[in-house]
C-alpha cells in the first residue's frame, strides 16, 4: 500500500451536481508525497518549485469551478510521485529528472512500485473523470472538458512571453474560438499550442477523456507568476468564466 494512514485521499472535488456543461479538471493541483516515499530524495525548495506541481492551478480551478456552477476534479499529489497526464507507459510517467533536477526516489523504481503509484493516485484521478463523463452522458448531458495548468515563466533559462496558452490536438472546437476570444481581449500574449502542444505522448487526460471520447476539450495553461497568489487566480479565473461559456454558445 502507497498511502497510509495520514495520508489524504488523491483527488478532491467541488459541485459534482452543479449545473455547468463544463468539468474542470486539474491533474497536477498538489505537491504531496506519500509519506512512504519521504522526500523522494529532494530537499523542501524542490518541492516548492513547478518542477512538483502547477503553482497556482488548482486556485484557478477551483475558483473556475465554483463561478460556472462546473464539477471540478482535483489531483493533490506531486507529479514528480507519479504524473497524472502522462500515459502509464511514458518515460516521464515518474520523472527521474525534471528541468534540471534529479529526482533521487525516481531512479529505478521496480515495476511492481511503479504500478502502486499509479493504483493510489493516477486510476482513483482518472476513474472519478470517467465516472463523471459515464454518467452524465447517461443523463444525456452535454459536456466541455477543460484541463486547467500552469507553466514556469522561465524555463531552462528561456523566458516566456505569453500569459495564456491554448492547447490542444485533433479537436480544436473549444480551442480555436477560446484562442480568437482571449486574443480579442486586447490585453494578452496567447500561445497557440504554445508552451506546449497537446500530444499522445505527453499528455494523458485531454487525449483520454476527450479527444478519444468525442468529447469537446480545451488545455488551458496559465503562466504561474500571474497566479501565484490569490488575487491572479481570482481574476483569471473570473476572466476565463467570462470567456468560456461566449465560447461554446452553439454546443
Ligand atoms: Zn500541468
Amino acid at each position: 500500500m502507497l498511502l497510509s494512514e495520514g495520508d489524504v485521499a488523491p483527488l478532491e472535488v467541488a459541485g459534482p451536481d452543479g449545473p455547468s456543461p463544463f468539468l474542470i479538471i486539474c491533474d497536477h493541483a498538489g505537491r504531496l508525497i506519500p509519506r512512504s516515499l519521504g522526500t523522494l530524495g529532494l530537499p523542501a525548495a524542490e518541492l516548492e518549485r513547478h518542477i512538483a506541481w502547477d503553482i497556482g492551478a488548482a486556485g484557478v480551478a477551483r475558483r473556475l469551478g465554483a463561478a460556472l456552477g462546473a464539477h471540478t476534479v482535483w489531483q493533490r499529489y506531486s507529479r514528480l510521485v507519479i504524473d497524472c497526464n502522462r500515459p502509464l507507459e511514458a518515460p516521464d510517467s515518474i520523472a527521474p529528472r525534471s528541468e534540471q533536477t534529479v529526482i533521487p526516489g525516481n531512479q529505478h523504481v521496480a515495476p511492481a512500485a511503479a504500478e502502486a503509484r499509479a493504483r493510489a493516485i493516477f486510476h482513483p484521478y482518472h476513474d472519478e473523470i470517467r465516472t463523471a463523463l459515464d454518467r452524465r452522458q447517461a443523463q444525456g448531458r452535454s459536456t466541455v472538458l477543460v484541463a486547467m495548468h500552469s507553466f514556469t515563466p522561465v524555463f531552462l533559462e528561456v523566458p516566456r512571453p505569453w500569459q495564456i496558452g491554448v492547447l490542444y490536438n485533433r479537436d480544436s472546437r473549444v480551442a480555436k474560438p477560446l484562442l480568437r476570444a482571449l486574443r480579442d481581449e486586447g490585453d494578452l500574449v496567447v500561445g497557440d499550442n504554445q508552451p506546449y502542444a497537446v500530444g499522445d505522448l505527453t499528455d494523458y487526460s485531454v487525449v483520454n477523456h476527450g479527444e478519444r471520447r468525442g468529447i469537446p476539450h480545451v488545455e488551458i495553461e496559465i503562466r504561474q507568476d500571474l497566479i501565484a497568489d490569490e488575487g491572479g487566480q481570482e481574476a483569471w479565473a473570473a476572466r476565463l468564466a467570462r470567456l468560456l461559456p461566449l465560447v461554446i454558445q452553439g454546443y
